[in-house]
């Protein structure tokens, strides 16, 4: 793969390289050290998205019917089988194209080339989002978060009750499909919470996704309908804290 085309600045084009360099999961260094240390779920599943030159799907750390009843096995086997699976094709596929074309030479085709890294940064989004919202979400999980998240959280949001209908909030007021995000910003050390549209606009450059929610249709619709207020509610019983403030520990180190 070209230079120009390397995975670390293709993230980084895109702004989420700090996801991946933050929690050990991009860099040839951690690759190498196939027996590194675990960060925690998030960062395992990380781990397992990108292998031997293609990014990659994947599995889920728990059983399909492990959020019931909160998410529905129906849903989660299609979210991630079909949906996820989805992203990390086109992602491959608009990668490999775009290499195609600048390994071709000559004049670049523009309207060619963004149409493509559109759907690189789509897709990207899509791949990194669904595969930390995985990993931050569990059975037997919800209640307030504990530990460095929960010190963090109450000082930059005041309180977990602020933070928690704050972000309920954002995550209602998406309109069409789109992400509730909770994320560290590196340069001011601080959460931020972040309201994406689709998977990529509105992401502020180099923040570190930590408990994205998903509020695409296709995230509840068969179970909850057109309720997505329903959904949120079930949802936050699936928050995996302890997996976010070990992701949270990485992501400052
Ligand atoms: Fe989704």
């Amino acid at each position: 793969m070209p230079e120009f085309l390397s995975r670390r600045n293709v993230l980084t084009q895109l702004g989420v390289a700090g996801a991946w360099a933050a929690l050990g999961a991009l860099s040839s260094d951690a690759q190498a050290q196939t027996a590194a240390p675990s960060s925690g779920p998030i960062a395992d599943l990380l781990a397992a998205a990108y292998k031997d030159g293609e990014y990659t799907l994947p599995p889920l750390p728990y059983g399909y019917d492990a959020l019931e009843p909160n998410i529905d096995q129906e849903t989660m086997k299609l979210h991630h089988d079909k949906h996820h699976a989805g992203y990390v094709k086109g992602l491959n596929a608009a990668l490999k194209d775009l290499t195609a074309l600048y390994s071709a030479g000559g004049e670049i085709n523009s309207a060619q080339a963004t149409g493509l890294e559109e759907d690189l940064s789509f897709n990207l989004g899509g791949h990194i989002l669904h595969t930390v919202f995985w990993g931050a979400m569990g059975p037997n999980a919800g209640g307030d978060p504990s530990g460095a998240i929960a010190d963090a959280i109450t000082k930059d949001f005041g309180s977990v009750e602020t933070f928690r209908a704050q972000f309920t909030k954002v995550a209602a007021g998406v309109k069409g499909s789109g992400w509730a995000l909770l994320a560290f910003e590196p340069l001011g050390t601080r959460l931020m919470i972040f309201q994406l549209k689709q998977h990529d606009l509105q992401l502020a450059a180099g923040v570190i996704p930590l408990l994205p929610l998903d509020v695409w249709e296709h995230a509840y619709y068969l179970k909850y309908h057109n309720v997505r207020a329903e959904y949120v509610k079930a949802w936050w019983n699936t928050v995996n804290w302890p997996a976010i403030s070990a992701a949270y520990t990485a992501a400052q180190a």
